[in-house]
């Protein structure tokens, strides 16, 4: 199937899947499911983020190659047409990440990874274009490489980031490749002026999308409700100035290029979410087209929530129509926690999607 096909087909199933969710009962009659599996390949990683407690927790086992495959075959007789996404830790301190790779693509499923970028050599460049990958996604925080490396913890992670995604973009010209190579970063109180740098050299050097998400308490699966209080990062009332004009220099920049992936109301949710200290949105989206699969192969739907069943050992379908997953659902729809995920989340109003939906589809011509 050629990129654009694949890109259409799942732009048209994120829309189907969209419009089953607001008719009653339908999960009942097995009309909403998932449009996104993150699966947590491993929980070990080798950077100690300031932002993020993975680091210093338990190292739980790794799923093997085995249990991995096992699960991906039950989502794909589950769901059919779904997107896979590759997260940790760190997914490529895996040894056996280039069998991950092949079990994707044999089964021609559209697959992201999400890595810091410290691993990546020029082999595994090219074995993740040739590999069919559809995209990877680096963390990069700011390009002084001073303030990255402050934030991740570990001097030299922006020089080996750098190298990574130089590495990606020349073995994607060199293959005609179309691998979507995007960014994600945090937003915290240390470079809030770095990200308006940060955009324009992505957009210079034609990386396929960057996405901002404002800091959260931690990715550990527990929730301190004020983590925010007291915080280093946390962007405060001295800063809201300058985070003011964060906002605007980033909606301008959205109107004449297509690389910000967050819409405009997000980015006027940040404003909300640090100057108030309270959840951004109406409700919280947590569960409702995207689930995540934890290294034990325990289903959740939010990530700060208990698990709703476990896909090594049941069956999907009857874990997200089940009991367990009734009442976390109600939790979600309950919650108003200062939570930063909450914007991974956001459902964007009909207009967005039209924008989102036709951006996707110019940058497959
Ligand atoms: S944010 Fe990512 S790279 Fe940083 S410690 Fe956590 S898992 Fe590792
Ligand atoms: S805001 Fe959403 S993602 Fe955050 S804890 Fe609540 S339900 Fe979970």
């Amino acid at each position: 199937m050629s990129r654009k096909t694949t890109i259409i087909k799942n732009a048209f199933m994120n829309f189907q899947r969209s419009v089953f969710r607001s008719i009653p009962f339908s999960i009942e009659l097995g009309l909403h499911k998932p449009v996104t599996v993150v699966i947590d390949i491993t929980r070990r990683c080798n950077m100690q983020c300031r932002f993020c407690d993975i680091w210093k927790g338990k190292q739980d086992r790794d799923p093997s190659l085995s249990e991995i495959d096992l699960m991906i075959n039950k989502l794909e007789a589950w769901l059919g047409d779904f997107q896979l996404s590759f997260l940790g830790g760190e997914p490529f301190l895996r040894r056996d990440i280039s069998d991950i790779l092949k079990i994707s693509a044999e089964k021609g499923i559209t697959t992201t990874f999400t890595t810091n970028g410290t691993m990546i050599t020029r082999e595994l460049a090219d074995q993740l274009v040739s590999s069919g990958v559809y995209g990877i996604n680096f963390s990069l925080d700011s390009i002084s490489a001073e303030k990255h490396d402050a934030l991740r913890g570990m001097k030299g992670t922006y020089d080996k980031v750098m190298k990574a995604i130089d590495y990606l973009r020349e073995s994607k010209l060199a293959h005609s490749s179309q691998l979507q190579i995007g960014i994600a970063s945090i937003i915290c109180k240390d470079n809030i002026d770095d990200i308006p740098l940060l955009v324009d050299w992505a957009i210079e050097n034609k990386l396929d999308n960057i996405w901002i998400a404002p800091i959260n308490g931690n990715f550990d699966s527990s929730f301190n409700e004020d983590w925010y209080e007291d915080n280093e990062l946390w962007i405060g009332p001295e800063d809201m100035s300058r985070l003011d004009d964060l906002i605007q220099r980033l909606k301008k920049i959205k109107k004449s290029n297509k690389i910000i992936i967050n819409t405009i109301n997000q980015m006027q949710a940040m404003k909300t979410y640090f100057s108030l200290k309270k959840f951004p949105f109406k409700k919280c989206l947590a569960g409702n087209s995207m689930i995540g699969i934890r290294v034990n192969g325990d289903m959740v739907l939010c990530p700060f929530m208990g698990p709703v069943g476990n896909l090594l050992s049941d069956d999907p379908k009857k874990i997200w129509m089940g009991d367990r997953a009734e009442i976390i659902r109600q939790e979600i729809s309950d919650c108003k926690k200062t939570c930063g995920i909450a914007f991974c989340f956001y459902d964007k109003t009909f207009i967005e999607k039209v924008a989102r939906f036709k951006a996707i589809i110019d940058s497959s011509t």
